[in-house]
């Protein structure tokens, strides 16, 4: 959501028609990002414009995703257009040839932190970031947040130099950091602390925790997208736990998400590669699995024990 609000403010700045599309919905304390002048088309609200304004583009600027897969029902909508494709991301291992253009980086926090270095070395831009629009500045202020969480992890000194030089050019960070950390709702409050007290199982012998939540679980607390944002971070704060996973049954009823964290070299991009259909980062990876939530554990605890620490 901040690298697509980046590039769109960046393009509608300089006169550029520009139209931001997602897949699904983003969580709901993002919606301080959405371009109030043209919000961003969602394809699970509006399938048929958000095809229309793929199918209508010469220019595609595809931001922090490293296969077509990643983008859903939009996938077909792409490879079919004629437009020239751009790839901005951040994920190892990117589908290079299915793009005309490609910066790939791994080694930044973010999306929007490549995004920012592809900005301030455009000729109109020319590395002073007083000419970036704020709208762009403040998303991608965000995202570079969101991805180190509040600068806790994946910062490089190149994220740090995106920061200040963010904060010179006036990027609220006390606002923008209260709209990302500060604006829980009570029910996502009191979710987490069911999370913690009664679904988080310890796999100590394999310095490993997971929660499981299930569909019954997220009506009780009237789950709206993005509550469920960070928790497979808490069981990372316990002394010895290196590896965490959050299994949450999707509305569909289809699949069930998965969402791995780990610490220091412990690899769950691979992980997540070998065992869960999915990908991502070495410390940050996602994925899917098709079996009943009651069977996951189960299968969980034999992949860790499988794939060892
Ligand atoms: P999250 O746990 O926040 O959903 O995802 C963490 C990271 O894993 C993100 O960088 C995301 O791009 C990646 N990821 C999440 N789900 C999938 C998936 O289904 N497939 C792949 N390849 N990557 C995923």
């Amino acid at each position: 959501m901040g690298s697509v609000a980046a590039a769109y403010a960046y393009l509608a700045s300089r006169g550029i028609p520009a139209q931001a599309v997602l897949p699904s919905i983003y969580p709901g304390f993002l919606a301080f990002l959405d371009p109030a002048d043209n919000p961003v088309l969602i394809h699970r609200d509006s399938p048929r414009e958000t095809l229309e304004a793929i199918s209508a583009a010469d220019l595609m600027v595809c931001l922090d995703f490293n296969n077509l897969g990643r983008t859903e029902y939009l996938e077909e909508a792409i490879i079919s257009s004629n437009a020239v494709k751009v790839l901005i991301d951040h994920h190892i291992q990117p589908d290079a040839d299915k793009f005309d253009i490609v910066f790939s980086q791994i080694e930044v926090s973010s999306t929007c932190e490549l995004l920012f270095k592809v900005l301030m070395q455009l000729s109109d831009v020319d590395g002073n970031v007083d000419r970036l629009p704020m709208q762009c500045a403040e998303a991608l202020y965000s995202g570079m947040l969101t991805d180190t969480n509040n600068f806790a992890n994946s910062t490089w000194p190149s994220t740090f130099n995106m920061a200040a030089d963010l904060t010179a050019r006036g990027v609220d960070t006390a606002r923008i950091r209260g709209n990302i950390f500060s604006s829980y709702t009570e029910k996502r409050m009191r979710l987490m602390g069911h999370m913690l007290k009664d679904k988080m199982t310890m796999v100590p012998e394999m310095d490993a925790a997971f929660m499981l939540l299930s569909n019954q679980e997220k009506q009780q607390h009237d789950f709206k997208p993005g509550d469920s944002e960070g928790f497979v971070n808490l069981p990372l704060s316990i002394g010895g736990v290196t590896l965490s996973a959050l299994f949450t049954e999707d509305s569909s009823g289809e699949y069930i998400r998965v969402s791995l964290r780990s610490k220091g070299q412990r690899d769950v991009n691979t992980f997540s590669r070998l065992f869960f259909n999915g990908g991502g980062h070495l410390n940050a990876s996602g994925g899917r699995l098709y079996m009943p939530l009651g069977e996951v554990p189960g299968y969980f605890i034999k992949s860790l024990k499988e794939y060892g620490k």
